[in-house]
């Protein structure tokens, strides 16, 4: 054990004064400077960077959408695999637009969205569809459609067909007349609407009014201007992705992807019986339903996004 020996010559005043003197301030060296170091800035993306990520993107969803089909096609029941693989692309198309679209209007730059329930203006269109919504809007309306409904509904399309059968979609806009589908100025068929329809957002209901009314004038508009005017660019691009992936399925599986005409195709998918069969026997069911001279991998022809991805 070691014995502490209290120091004669450490006074109980010199203990006193030591208490009382501050403690010596203690020189820290301040740290040596890190040299510099020289940190290139990163290169500015190149000029098409906006433009290739958009295109990736939209790739992504095509195969997505080409993939889900495939899926439906195979667990579906027989006699609901067609409808079951347009379905199956609505959905996903849907839920990317809706992940998008708070983006697209939040963006704050231009007027919000018009569409709404009650507007129609833009429902008096030529529609090309893939033949496969053709038998998914043939199901809605047997499942959901009463009788009454039903007959009044095929009343409707036979004498629109007569009017429009062979028209090009100039000529079609010019009869200015309302897709059968419209009921009091609403989609009877919303949950299973086309593609194409699912794709026209505006800005400008009183745009969309007017184009109505002078299809030239607004061709002739169209093609005047640079962008996309009033339409919204992100869920046309959508759509058409998710369509071309849908009509990549329907090759893969040996059917026939080309678009069709919404009025004769519907017509005709309401009246044949047994229609899958036919139709993937390979039978030219939608003949009298084709656009001759278009197919449904011809884009929509938009400008691509603005910088922030959300035009
Ligand atoms: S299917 Fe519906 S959304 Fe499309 S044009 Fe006809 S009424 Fe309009």
């Amino acid at each position: 054990m070691r014995e502490t020996k209290p120091d004669d010559a450490f006074s109980a005043a010199d203990a006193l004064a030591f208490l009382a003197t501050p403690p010596r301030a203690v020189a820290v060296p301040p740290p040596a400077p890190t040299p510099a170091r020289e940190v290139a800035p990163p290169p500015p993306p190149p000029e098409n960077a906006y433009a290739e990520a958009d295109k990736a993107s939209y790739r992504h969803l095509e195969t997505a959408a080409y993939y889900r089909a495939l899926d439906a096609a195979r667990s579906a029941k027989p006699g609901e695999r067609l409808a079951g693989m347009a379905g199956a692309v609505h959905k996903l198309a849907d839920e990317v637009w809706a992940n998008v679209r708070g983006d697209v209007e939040g963006a704050g730059k231009r007027p919000q969205i018009a569409c709404a329930a009650g507007c129609a203006a833009c429902c008096t269109q030529q529609v090309a569809i893939a033949p496969v919504e053709a038998a998914a809007i043939a199901q809605y309306v047997t499942r959901h459609f009463t009788d009454e409904e039903d007959a009044a509904l095929v009343t409707r399309l036979r004498a629109l067909d007569a009017e429009t059968r062979g028209k090009t979609a100039i000529e079609r806009a010019h009869l200015r007349q309302s897709c059968a589908f419209l009921v009091e100025n609403r989609c009877s068929i919303y949950p299973v609407r086309p593609l194409r329809c699912r794709a026209v957002h505006s800005r400008d209901a009183g745009y969309c009014g007017w184009a109505a009314a002078h299809p030239d004038e607004a061709a002739a508009e169209r093609k005047s201007r640079e962008g996309a005017g009033p339409y919204v660019v992100a869920p046309a691009k959508i759509m058409d992705a998710a369509l071309t992936g849908l009509a990549r399925a329907c090759r893969t599986l040996g059917l026939d992807a080309e678009s069709v005409e919404l009025t004769a195709a519907a017509r005709i998918a309401l009246a044949v019986p047994g229609l899958e069969e036919f139709f993937c026997s390979g039978e030219p069911v939608f003949a009298a339903a084709a656009l001759p001279g278009t197919s449904i991998e011809v884009a929509l022809d938009l400008p691509p996004m603005d910088k922030t991805g959300t035009t």
